[in-house]
């Protein structure tokens, strides 16, 4: 619904104009992008209508506000009039009517649940949903009490939501004269030190830990400080995980700490709110003429790896309103068992980013300087592992910087998955100086005859002798040939979003099925 970050283009007709799943955006009228709704909501203007007081609304009064030129919206307990907003919505008016007068919170999750919406319509707030009485269930007493014990040491059960009780991890804690140790029981097996993330800023200990498609969170404000050090070990086999906590004086802790938001809490991933931390920028360098590598360290306290194929979410503030945008990180080299570089203090991120000069994100992000900080969220996505671990084939389609989830995807099949018989790229580009990697990519058909790359360039140069074109489907069957008759496949694609909804067109007439194809998208 309000997927608000992409609002200052696109251009009429251009290809990022088109959004799948049937989201598609609409032309938006001159003087309505992003900028503009900046620009306006800072002008001091009356949004709402109330002048700037903020009122309880009931359901009634809410389901009152249900037409283009008088339309709220509720999301997550909080209603938006966003009648003014309506000119602005890249989804157009239309999708923001389908929660007109209601709770879109749902709506609105299963779109862009990532979009920074309270920056975005602050001032179009209109105050909060009146509370209903509701009876206090008998539970909410002793879950409290359970609470308290879970701090001294105790094992509680996690607060569950929409899954088995068995299957939730709970927590304990120990410590010795210089150490504290939180260890977590998932009840899971297989775990590892992808689905642990962990942050600890400000006292605050945040640990996540992903099981499939939930979450379980440990949010504690610890009694003692502790040092940036921390260690977490993952029992693969077990599902145990530890986190070791090196004190800052040595003496006996009485208690853990005190639950923040959502503490000892088992919830699907898509409920939990995204946790951004501030990474510093530490390098910058050219990739091509408009595409530049970006190193940013991540603070000492944190603990994440990006899983091959997901996405993390970076926010900065541009001219006064947070911004949210997707980026792939990628590994800094194709080489295989290419070891990254090691930073002092902390690991890093490398993401490729394709500078768009009147990109509203992309050139804020080419103004920072080294040094500098952004904002980092939990990694995302939907690409398993699992996918390819038995592979035979494996075909990727990308274009422009569609190129960046292949990048880890090569690194791990080429080294990690024996069954591998075939790797081949198709990549689309508009120019010879437009192809990422180009150099590395080569190189890595020479050291690797499983990997086989084509170009294909939209706006080539009459110099260039190799294909020229765009997506097709005699494109695709002429270089996508299984190494045998029902060798086991996976087709990856990755670009604009009609380049996606043609490659998946064109491989689907080409008699692939569904599983055998996988979409990078938001
Ligand atoms: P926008 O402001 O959104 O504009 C984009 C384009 O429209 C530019 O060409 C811009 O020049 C043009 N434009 C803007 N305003 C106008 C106008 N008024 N008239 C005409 N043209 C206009 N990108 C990467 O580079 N690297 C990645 O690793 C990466 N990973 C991604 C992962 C996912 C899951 C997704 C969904 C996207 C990813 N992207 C990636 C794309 C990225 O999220 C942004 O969309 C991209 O950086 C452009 O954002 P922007 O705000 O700079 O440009
Ligand atoms: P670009 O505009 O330079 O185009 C590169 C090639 O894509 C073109 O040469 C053409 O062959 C093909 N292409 C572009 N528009 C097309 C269309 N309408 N129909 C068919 N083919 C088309 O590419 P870019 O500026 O690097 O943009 C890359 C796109 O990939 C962006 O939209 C970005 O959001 C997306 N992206 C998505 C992810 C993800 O994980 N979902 C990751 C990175 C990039």
């Amino acid at each position: 619904m309000l997927n608000v970050p992409a609002a200052a283009f696109p251009a009429p007709g251009s290809q990022q104009r088109a959004a799948r799943g049937g989201r598609s955006k609409v032309p938006l009228k001159p003087g309505r992008s992003l900028m503009d709704w900046i620009r306006l909501t800072k002008s001091g203007k009356d949004l709402t209508g109330l002048k700037g007081r903020l009122i309880e609304v009931t359901e009634e009064e809410l389901a009152k506000h249900n037409k283009t030129d008088d339309c709220w919206i509720c999301i997550r307990g909080l209603v938006y009039n966003v009648t003014p907003y309506m000119e602005y919505h890249p989804g157009g008016e239309g999708e923001l009517m389908k929660a007109a007068g209601a709770d879109g919170t749902d709506l609105f999750d299963q779109v862009h649940r990532w979009v920074n919406y309270e920056s975005m319509l602050k001032e179009c707030l209109v105050g909060r949903m009146a509370l209903k009485p509701i009876a206090l269930p008998k539970e909410s007493t002793s879950a409290l009490s359970e609470e308290k014990k879970c701090l001294n040491g105790m094992l509680p059960e996690s607060k569950i939501v929409g899954t088995s009780k068995s299957l939730a991890p709970s927590y304990d804690w120990f410590q010795t004269d210089c150490s504290v140790t939180v260890v977590v029981y998932t009840k899971q097996k297989g775990m590892n030190s992808e689905m642990v993330i962990l942050d600890y800023e400000d006292s605050r200990l945040r640990g996540e830990i992903i099981i499939r498609d939930y979450s379980y969170l440990l949010n504690i404000e610890l009694s003692n400080a502790v040092q940036e050090d921390i260690a977490v070990h993952v029992a693969e086999k077990v599902g145990k995980v530890e986190i070791v906590l090196k004190k800052i004086d040595n003496i006996p802790w009485k208690k853990l700490g005190q639950p923040l938001e959502s503490h000892n809490s088992f919830i699907k991933r898509t409920d939990q709110g995204l946790y951004y931390r501030k990474c510093k920028l530490i390098s910058k360098t050219d990739v091509t003429h408009d595409t530049k590598l970006f190193c940013l360290l991540l603070p000492q306290s944190t603990h994440f790896q990006v899983p091959v194929g997901q996405h993390v979410y970076l926010k900065q503030i541009v001219t006064g309103k947070e911004i949210v945008k997707p980026y792939t990180p990628v590994s800094c080299s194709l080489q295989t068992h290419f070891k990254e570089p090691s930073c002092h203090d902390g690991a890093c991120l490398f993401l490729m980013i394709k500078i768009y000069p009147s990109g509203l994100f992309s050139s804020e992000l080419d103004r920072l300087q080294i040094g500098d900080y952004i904002y980092v969220s939990n990694p995302e996505g939907s690409f398993q592992k699992s996918q390819v671990q038995t592979l035979e084939d494996l075909f990727l389609l990308a274009a422009g910087t569609g190129f960046t989830p292949m990048i880890k995807l090569l690194n791990y099949v080429l080294t990690n998955v024996n069954s591998l018989w075939t790797v081949k790229l198709m990549f689309f580009n508009k120019t010879e100086d437009d192809i990422l990697w180009r150099d590395q990519l080569e190189q890595l058909i020479l050291q690797d005859k499983r990997f086989e790359a084509q170009f294909i360039l939209s706006e080539p140069s009459k110099e260039w002798n190799g294909k020229r074109g765009k997506i097709s489907s005699s494109l695709l069957s002429e270089f996508f040939k299984r190494s045998k008759q029902d060798s086991k496949v996976l087709i990856c694609i990755c670009g604009s979003a009609p380049f996606t909804e043609q490659g998946e067109r064109f491989l689907k007439d080409l008699g692939y099925c569904k599983e055998e194809i996988h979409s990078f998208t938001a």
